[in-house]
Parts: C-alpha cells; sequence; structure tokens
C-alpha cells in the first residue's frame, strides 16, 4: 500500500489558471484550478486527520478553554479510526506533531498509536514539531520544526521516508503573494520569515524532504472557484487543496461531484471530533466512509492515503 504503483500513468499536473476579476475598478486575481482529478480514470478520496496530540491540542487551546478529557479522547478516537479502517479495509492519512513521537510521557506520547497506524497501512503525516503558528517563526525555526517532526516520526513509525506530507496547523500561512491572497494573521509584511506566506513556507517544506502539503487556499473572491481543485505542483511540491472539513452532508455531495467528475477529494477531520456532536461526530464519520465503500466496491471510487492520491503528481523518483 505505501510502495509506489508503477500502473499508475503519471498524469500531467493540473495548473494553477488565473482569471482576473473586476472590483470597484480593481483587477483581481481569483484561483480557478482546472479540476480534472488526480487520476483521469477514477475518483479518489483521501481523508486527513489532524491528530493534533496532547500537545497540539495545549497549543491550539485558549488558556481558559482548556479542559484534559479531549486529550486522552483523541487517543481513543484514532484507535477507534485504526480498527474501523481495518473493519472497511480503508487507508488513511494521519498528519500528527512530531512531540507525540519524543521521548515523553502519556498522554503526550503516541509512539504505540503511530507505529500500528503505519504497520496497518495508514499514513503517517508531520503537523509540524509542536502544532506551532508558523507565519511567527524564523526562517531557522520553521526549517527545524520541518525536519524534526520528519525524523522523529518516522523513528516512531519504523521506516525512514514514511513521512511524505504536511499539514500546516492551523492551516497557516493562507496568504499566497505569487498569487495575490493576503490574510490577516501571516506576518506577511515584516519580519520576514520562511512561512510568512505560502511561497516561502512550499520552498522550506520541499527543501526539508516533503513531497506533498496540504493547504487551505482562500481566494480573495471566492465564488466561482471549484470546490474540488484538484492537486498542482508547485514550490518543488504538489500541494493537495483542502476541500472539506467534517463528514457531513457536505461531504457526501461532495464525494458525489468526485464520483461524477473523476476528481480527488480531500475531507479532513479531528479525531477527538468523534466523540463531539457536529459533522466530526463518529456516526458522520462511520456513515461518509461506509458509502465510500460502498462507491469504491462498485467500482467508481479509490479511497486511498494521500500519498498514494497525488502519487501522479509528484517526479518520479531515480531508483536507488
Ligand atoms: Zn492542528
Amino acid at each position: 500500500m505505501r510502495s509506489r504503483s508503477t500502473s499508475a500513468s503519471p498524469a500531467p499536473c493540473a495548473a494553477p489558471n488565473w482569471t482576473g476579476r473586476s472590483v470597484w475598478g480593481w483587477q483581481l486575481p481569483s484561483l480557478v484550478v482546472a479540476s480534472t482529478g488526480v487520476d483521469p480514470q477514477q475518483a479518489t478520496l483521501a481523508v486527513v486527520w489532524d491528530f493534533d496530540s496532547a500537545q497540539g491540542q495545549v497549543a491550539a487551546t485558549f488558556p481558559y478553554h482548556f479542559r484534559s478529557l479531549p486529550l486522552r479522547q483523541e487517543l481513543e478516537a484514532v484507535a477507534i479510526l485504526k480498527d474501523e479502517g481495518a473493519r472497511l479495509g480503508v487507508p488513511m492519512t494521519f498528519a500528527t506533531v512530531g512531540f507525540a513521537a519524543e521521548d515523553v510521557p502519556e498522554p503526550f506520547a503516541a509512539h504505540g498509536l503511530l507505529h500500528d497506524l503505519h504497520a496497518a497501512g495508514h499514513e503517517v503525516a508531520s503537523h509540524s514539531w509542536r502544532h506551532e503558528w508558523l507565519p511567527h517563526l524564523t526562517t531557522q525555526q520553521l526549517r527545524r520544526s520541518l525536519v524534526r517532526s520528519k525524523v522523529v516520526l518516522e523513528h516512531a513509525a519504523g521506516e525512514v521516508g514514511a513521512v511524505r506530507g504536511l499539514v500546516p496547523p492551523f492551516n497557516r500561512p493562507m496568504s499566497w503573494l505569487r498569487h495575490g491572497i493576503i490574510r490577516p494573521g501571516d506576518r506577511w509584511a515584516f519580519p520576514p520569515g520562511a512561512a510568512a506566506t505560502i511561497d516561502g513556507l512550499l520552498r522550506t517544506a520541499s527543501g526539508a524532504g516533503y513531497e506533498w502539503i496540504r493547504l487551505s487556499i482562500r481566494p480573495l473572491i471566492s465564488r466561482g472557484t471549484d470546490p474540488l481543485r484538484a492537486p498542482f505542483r508547485e514550490g518543488g511540491i504538489t500541494v493537495v487543496p483542502h476541500h472539506c472539513s467534517g463528514f457531513d452532508k457536505r461531504a457526501l455531495a461532495l464525494l458525489d461531484q468526485a464520483v461524477e467528475r473523476k476528481a480527488m477529494l480531500c475531507v479532513t477531520g479531528h479525531p477527538a471530533g468523534l466523540f463531539r456532536p457536529g459533522n466530526e461526530h463518529q456516526d458522520a464519520v462511520v456513515g461518509l466512509l461506509e458509502q465510500a465503500c460502498r462507491l469504491r466496491d462498485q467500482g467508481k471510487l479509490r479511497i486511498t492515503t494521500t500519498a498514494e492520491a497525488v502519487l501522479p503528481h509528484l517526479p518520479e523518483r531515480s531508483p536507488a
């Protein structure tokens, strides 16, 4: 499952196609990506879990909202997802912080889970080293976070090179100056850090050995943009657009659309959400996965890890 398929025929990358729009006399760009899908022959579903771990949750939680219960619930939820994956034959991607793979006590540690996930055919990806707000890091801090998390997660997974993907915490940065996108919260003006904008993050992630990165791309004008933007190559790395958070009706509708158009759908969630009401609740997750399996069994959909899904967009590795 983790080995590179030799039968997949490389497809040309769907390059972003920019169309200018006039707003109050200004010509603004909006990102419209041709969505032919990853594999022109088959629709693809990739489920990406933002497995924050205890460290990630602490970093992402306002102190006055802190509760310890979700820290342990998340570990339980990942175990449930692993079991559901085995029951349904569904591989998924779990992006977690490197700190969870360090020599730390429970509930911060997740070594065993990460090893078991990888052994079961799931993909382990990086969610940075300690769930930092990447735009605020210096270039050196960013590089260390990306490299360190990759190394230590691969050690926990038990395979060098197993960690190929990066899921930036908080979906930051969102500013992409090259494409005319500026968002508050990114430190895109001063002082300049490598992750102040997406352009710099792509270069640094590629340099750290990552092959794909999930991005939340929010053009200034979202009307008319494709909800199923296809992955594309930029800055030496494959960009996987984030399509949908949660597993409710919207995700099911996008799944139908992906099947109809033979496109790739990237659905994301938080494992701790399995125990909360809402679109990440366990019932919604299982409902979407079972529907995806029905489509898979009809030959209309493949369900795979993100790395496998974007293989057609990656440059071929030279033989070792
Ligand atoms: Zn996170």
